[in-house]
């Protein structure tokens, strides 16, 4: 590559430094693109030590979110090393996501000293697992048991890096489900989600949901990679979120996924033939021990899941129909009312479904539960009823109201002040 081809001022400067569990990258962005990130220093900090790490393999997890800029804007990124397998699943990112996104396709967008040939001598046949918790991750866990996979979770994607309460609460869950299993589980801590500007280059990628609709899959995919060096992992499995009708844009499918790889790391995106409430009736109804470990909401830091918010009244619905009790997961409120208030929020326009950006992939997830309504319903607290009125329910004309919202939200921190008093009454009691 001909490094006079670009003006040097004109490039995304990457520099990035390790020490025993964390790596730092210092990002120099072109003074007019400045804002894409709110600060100039990123980190990814492991649960254990990744030393010794070649710098091309610490550089994984910076140079994919940097790739988002480079392609808007055709700067291209430099770095001292780059892997050579990374540096060709750069390559086809690139095409992917420019066509995707109706992009015209830089030339370049790494520039790069060196090129680095890591090999593996002894390569295994280890899976890594990017596990969240929820659904779908448990639906590719339990697919995978067979191969002892160890779990990967990171802290600043669904949970901010200072959060801490609620990153507590996932940590022991995730540690106790993995002692459970026998498995090997590693945690990371990062700023890149919440680094990242996103309004910046909502124009150019035409969303309004940058990290969920463009960036969230292979970002999220390459900070695993220090681990798979040091575990010589030979598969990352990062599980879908729909079935193969979706049919908005989404950040993390198997094409954009797989085309992900480093050293002689490959990337599985499994279940992707399978929608969210098939997951449900293929793997979680027929290994009900996860069910306490499932943690699906993020609404709140007092108990796994709140059990009121959108997210959680919809794997409640999900699981009812699978004929599933879902009085078997932790929820913070679960009971005669749930059915009621969801069917409240639907005629009502009450159920917190405000994000516009989220709009069609809610919807989309709501509808793969409508279309699984049989004529034989189960009943599990009043479940029958709501579901008989869901099937005549038009998810297209669904609108939020914002005062039946507000009369939500109101209910809502009502009855979570409720529930706080209450659980710190019990763990006052196991002290
Ligand atoms: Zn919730």
């Amino acid at each position: 590559m001909n490094q006079n081809q670009h003006n040097t001022k004109q490039r995304i400067k990457l520099r990035i430094l390790s020490r025993k569990n964390i790596i730092i990258a210092k990002v120099g962005l072109p003074l007019q693109h400045k804002k894409f990130l709110k600060y100039n220093t990123l980190y990814v900090k492991y649960s254990e030590n990744i030393e010794p790490i070649p710098q091309s393999i610490a550089a994984v997890p910076f140079i994919t979110p940097l790739l988002f800029l480079s392609l808007a804007t055709g700067i291209p990124i430099e770095v001292e090393v780059i892997d050579e397998e990374f540096l060709k699943s750069i390559r086809r990112l690139k095409k992917i996501i420019s066509r995707l996104n109706g992009i015209n396709e830089p030339k370049t967008v790494v520039i790069y000293q060196q090129l680095s040939k890591n090999t593996h001598s002894n390569l295994s046949n280890k899976y890594l697992i990017l596990y969240g918790g929820g659904i779908d991750s448990s639906a590719t866990l339990i697919e995978n048991l067979k191969h002892k996979p160890i779990l990967f979770t990171v802290q600043g994607l669904d949970i901010s890096p200072e959060e801490t309460k609620a990153w507590h609460y996932k940590r022991k869950m995730i540690r106790r489900l993995a002692q459970k299993l026998k498995l090997q589980v590693v945690f990371a801590k990062t700023n890149i989600k919440e680094a990242i500007n996103t309004p910046y280059l909502a124009e150019k990628y035409r969303t309004k949901n940058f990290w969920g609709e463009i960036a969230h899959g292979p970002v999220t995919i390459c900070l695993s990679a220090p681990i798979t060096y040091k575990y010589n992992v030979r598969y990352v499995l990062s599980p879908s979120s729909h079935g193969e009708d979706r049919y908005f844009k989404w950040g993390s499918s198997r094409l954009i996924d797989e085309s992900v790889s480093w050293l002689k790391t490959r990337v599985i995106h499994s279940n992707y033939k399978l929608s969210r409430q098939e997951k449900i009736i293929k793997y979680i109804k027929n290994n009900q021990w996860i069910l306490p470990y499932l943690q699906v909401c993020h609404d709140q830091y007092f108990y796994p899941n709140c059990g009121l918010c959108e997210k959680c009244l919809r794997t409640i619905a999900g699981l009812a129909l699978a004929g599933v009790d879902p009085r078997k997961m932790h929820f913070g409120y679960i009971g005669k009312k749930t059915f009621k208030m969801l069917e409240e929020g639907f005629l009502k326009g009450g159920l917190r479904w405000t994000l516009k950006s989220f709009d069609e992939n809610i919807r989309y997830m709501w509808n793969d539960i409508k279309l699984h309504i049989k004529d034989d319903i189960p009943d599990i607290m009043g479940s029958k009823y709501f579901f008989i009125s869901l099937k005549k329910f038009n998810l297209e004309k669904y609108r939020p109201n914002p005062i039946s919202q507000l009369v939500w939200r109101i209910s809502y921190s009502i009855i979570f002040k409720k529930l706080k008093t209450e659980l710190i009454r019990k763990i006052k009691t196991l002290i």
